[in-house]
């Protein structure tokens, strides 16, 4: 990486000091060369800081004298703090997370028996206005910082174990707020160090990124990233897709499927996890399930049924049980795997779709219905 490139992309904190917690790999590699240090070190960083989370630098006595005085001298690391902390009947918890200049955003932790999920956000707000996503309701900010969303991790790690419950992250989805192939670059350096060995160490199946299918930004990400992909699919025709997921007008589907084809062909992952949720009349007829078997046939896919969260304001409605269960028959049937998402955490509006966190909208005034600019 040029250094004017991690210039750009290095986290600053308010007081114009760098946040190291946001420097993958790459980032603290070019951070060690332009202070005259030797590239390696950024591996005993990395350790230090997502490892054994400890930011004294006065503790880090492999690191020379040196270094550590430069470290202590032009970087901080600050972990975001919790502005709003509830606790789901089911065990989810979902934390309002404070971020500079009044916003904040959603981060929530599901436990399962076997694994404990958390979910992540990566812009505060969303731009993209999906119909059925409470979300985009709140119009859009900002980007997080990469020290913003690997911070989510920081912060979940130290509260979870703060309550002395075995509860431990072992996976994490970027299905929070916000797109995340919209923030790309920030998003990138944050999920490499949820995979990389000396950071976080989590295996890159168990990291997934969510997208609603920026087209464009889905091909650099096959360049740049390995971890497992789910695409917000939601329909299996452009009419439909035109309608609720605005973004299609300018990325329709015979544009976002080969994108799709290309991340598997270019990771190590065996296939697609599509999410799509299921809308009162909307997407959820037998056709519809019949035309999304012929539309995902040539590609490796699991299906994710999800049911609708509904929120105040909306105009869809849930899809009653039993046609979801048809819907996913139709799906086993021509052989794939096709599940139906358990929702969690809908008492404390932690549900899909539901996160709203704190939004100083900066786009559209809050109108809904407004599309994306057309390239
Ligand atoms: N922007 C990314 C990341 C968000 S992930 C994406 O679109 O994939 C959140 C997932 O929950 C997406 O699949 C989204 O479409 C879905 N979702 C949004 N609103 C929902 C709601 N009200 N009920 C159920 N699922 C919803």
């Amino acid at each position: 990486m040029s250094s004017t490139a991690a210039a750009e992309t290095r986290p600053l904190t308010a007081a114009g000091r760098v946040n190291l917690l946001g420097l993958d790999e790459a980032g603290l590699q070019a951070w060690l060369t332009e202070l005259g240090e030797k590239p390696f070190r950024s591996k005993q960083l990395r350790q230090w800081l997502h490892q054994r989370r400890v930011f004294d630098v006065d503790v880090m006595t492999d690191l020379s004298k040196g270094l550590r005085a430069q470290i202590a001298e032009h970087t901080d690391c600050q972990v975001p703090s919790a502005v709003f902390d509830r606790e789901s009947s089911d065990g989810t918890r979902k934390w309002l997370v404070g971020l500079e200049s009044g916003n904040a955003v959603e981060t929530v932790y599901i436990p399962e028996r076997d694994r404990g999920t958390l979910c992540v956000s990566s812009q505060v707000g969303c731009a993209l206005d999906c119909g059925f996503c409470s979300t985009g309701k709140q119009g859009f900010n900002r980007n997080l910082s990469a020290a913003e969303i690997i911070g989510q991790l920081h912060f979940a790690t130290q509260a979870l174990a703060a309550e002395g419950r075995d509860r431990r992250i072992t996976n994490v989805v970027m299905m929070g707020m916000g797109e995340p192939l919209a923030n790309f670059r920030n998003v990138v350096a944050a999920t490499n160090l949820m995979v990389d060995p000396y950071a976080w160490g989590l295996s890159r199946r168990r990291v997934t990124l969510s997208t609603v299918g920026l087209v464009p930004a889905l091909y650099r990400f096959a360049e740049h990233s390995n971890i497992s992909l789910a695409v917000s699919l939601h329909a299996a025709n452009d009419r439909v897709r035109d309608e609720i997921v605005p973004i299609n007008q300018k990325y329709p589907l015979a544009e976002l499927l080969p994108a799709c084809e290309n991340y598997v062909a270019k990771t190590p992952h065996h296939c697609i996890y599509w999410e799509y949720v299921m809308l009162d009349g909307v997407n959820d007829s037998l056709s519809d399930a019949k035309q999304l078997v012929k539309l995902l046939s040539h590609i490796p896919s699991k299906i994710n049924l999800i049911p609708f969260n509904p929120f105040p304001g909306t105009r869809y409605e849930a899809s009653p049980r039993d046609r979801i269960l048809r819907f996913a028959d139709v799906l086993q049937k021509a052989g794939f795997i096709a599940t139906i998402r358990r929702t969690r955490g809908q008492d404390i509006d932690g549900a899909c779709g539901q996160l709203v966190g704190q939004v100083i909208n900066r786009r559209n005034q809050g109108k809904r219905g407004a599309t994306p600019a057309k390239a």
